[in-house]
């Protein structure tokens, strides 16, 4: 059984501010930012590949409004949603979550957001390519 579904099951402590018959949304306990929360669905499905697409709708409209929230109760400025897949991408735990981060002016993170450079236009054509390909598989 991973973390979360500990915390689901009320094995392990967490800081909810949301519940419902499918989603459970929770306090970070390493936040980004001060507010940092996770939206999961209670039922581990990993990666978002392999998770079904109502569940999905499910996840993302509670992540609306757990933005709004933050937007609302905390103040903030702005909202990063954002959902890691795989340890290549920085996944560590094995359950599809969603992180909603709380964003205010000055807030001092910096994403590394090192936006790089394609050789030609062919090489940007040619991976494009390879995805429309992937939407068929
Ligand atoms: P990932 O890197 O898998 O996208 O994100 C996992 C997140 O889960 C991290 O931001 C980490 O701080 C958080 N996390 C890991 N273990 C716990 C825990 O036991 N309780 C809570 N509330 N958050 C956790």
């Amino acid at each position: 059984m991973n973390i979360f579904e500990k915390i689901v099951n009320r094995e392990i402590p967490a800081v909810i501010v949301y519940e419902d018959e499918h989603t459970l949304a929770f306090m970070d306990i390493g936040p980004i930012i001060k507010g940092h929360t996770l939206v999961i669905p209670k039922v581990c499905y990993d990666p978002v590949t392999e998770t079904p697409d109502e569940v999905l709708a499910g996840l993302i409209r509670i992540c609306k409004r757990i933005a709004a929230a933050q937007i609302r109760g905390l103040g903030a400025d702005g909202v990063n949603i954002i959902q890691n897949n795989g340890a290549a991408a920085g996944q560590e735990v094995p359950h599809l979550h969603f992180h909603v981060i709380p964003r205010f002016e000055g807030d001092g993170h910096r994403w590394n957001w090192a936006a790089k450079k394609y050789d030609n236009p062919a090489e940007m054509e040619k991976l494009a390519e390879k995805i429309r390909q992937g939407l068929n598989g």
